[in-house]
């Protein structure tokens, strides 16, 4: 049986309880809200914070609204709750579909989307016991010093494994990052980082907020598609964001296609401006985007499924994501 390690569970009722609290206890402290991956992280030793902030019970990041031009979402609104929201649903509705697949119906109803934007790295060598990952040699994520996926080199290379963090740079939200100094905005696309120890820009005094989405303009259409080993639990082995803005007479305005669960963060495809303003969005188009995805994509073994076939996924999840379409219309709040 892997039992938790001791410490001490705090429960604030309010945000700035929440911050002091963390920090109070800087360095030996983690917020935690449904505690569907920190716990079994704990589990496993990857974590041992000497202090948990559960973040449940703190009413400022409770909530969904459409107010001033923008979807604001609580932080510790649950998955469940979001993918089946009618104005998460009418807005975004590739948010809707990407939080509906994660995981399953019972970690739904407790994941949310803070800890899922908050989400550690994933890889085949860490998200093991104390005790396998011991007889195997620690790594440079945990307690070691070398990384057993690239074998060289002083850098991790896990993978981001959230599924709402892609769709959520294309539809250009941002989240609210709170501290006992205050708080910061700061766009989804510019919080996560190139490293697999911690992969994003938040501090761990900081606590994430609020999510901000704008409402969209009429034209645009969104996707999202999602590999898998089990459709009915599974972490991610590819997922496929996109959006589209599409004017009179099909022709695209404006594109934002992201891949994710390869590398530390998120990858927005880039280039596509080029080929695809301006022109007919048809087959060719989709064909051309993702021809030009499956060029910039290029999985690690940091995940036990094979490389060349998770890169081959990459123009099929593409071409799925955006053959599969669904216009967000605007509306009143
Ligand atoms: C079997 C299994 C399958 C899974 N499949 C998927 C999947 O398909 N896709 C996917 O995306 N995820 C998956 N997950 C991971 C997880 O369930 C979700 O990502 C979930 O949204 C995490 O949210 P949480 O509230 O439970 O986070 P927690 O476990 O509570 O926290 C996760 C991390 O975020 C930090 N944190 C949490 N909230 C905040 C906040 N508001 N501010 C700052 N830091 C915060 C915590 O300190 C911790 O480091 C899976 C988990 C399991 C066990
Ligand atoms: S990528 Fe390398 S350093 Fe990172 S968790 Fe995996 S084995 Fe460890």
């Amino acid at each position: 049986m892997l039992r938790l390690h001791e410490f001490r569970f705090h429960r604030p009722g309010s945000l700035e309880e929440a911050v002091a609290l963390l920090r109070e206890h800087d360095g030996d402290v983690m917020p935690i809200a449904g505690g569907t991956d920190l716990m079994p992280n704990m589990k496993h030793r990857l974590f041992t914070p000497g202090h948990v902030v559960s973040l449940r019970h703190v009413p400022e990041l409770r909530g969904i609204e459409s107010t001033g031009g923008e979807l604001v979402i609580g932080a510790a609104e649950t998955l469940s709750v979001i993918s089946a929201d009618v104005r998460v649903r009418r807005h975004a509705p590739s948010l809707a579909k990407a939080t509906g697949l994660v995981a399953g119906p019972q970690l739904r109803n407790m994941g949310t989307i803070g800890g899922n934007l908050c989400l550690d790295t994933r890889c085949t060598y860490y998200n093991q016991t104390w005790f396998w990952r011991q007889a195997l040699g620690f790594c440079l994520k945990k307690d070691g010093h070398v990384c057993h996926v690239t074998k060289v080199g002083r850098k991790c290379v896990a993978a981001h494994s959230a599924d709402s963090p892609p769709v959520l740079i294309t539809l250009g939200a941002s989240v609210d990052l709170v501290s006992a100094d205050g708080r910061r905005n700061v766009a989804v696309e510019d919080l996560f980082i190139t490293d697999g120890i911690h992969n994003t820009v938040r501090r761990p005094d900081e606590v994430l907020a609020r999510v901000r989405i704008p409402l969209p303009g009429g034209g645009l259409r969104t996707g999202f598609e999602k590999l898998r080993q089990r459709n009915a639990i599974d972490f991610p082995l590819l997922n496929v964001a996109v959006a589209v803005g599409v004017a009179e007479g099909d022709t695209v305005e404006s594109i934002s296609v992201v891949v994710s669960a390869l590398g530390s963060r998120p990858r927005m495809i880039t280039g596509l401006d080029r080929i695809a303003i301006g022109q007919r969005f048809d087959d060719d188009l989709v064909d051309a985007i993702a021809e030009r995805a499956h060029q910039q994509c290029h999985p690690l073994a940091n995940i036990t499924v094979d490389v060349e076939w998770r890169r081959a996924m990459v123009p099929v999840h593409v071409r799925r994501a955006l053959r599969g379409l669904v216009p967000a219309p605007p509306l009143a709040n």
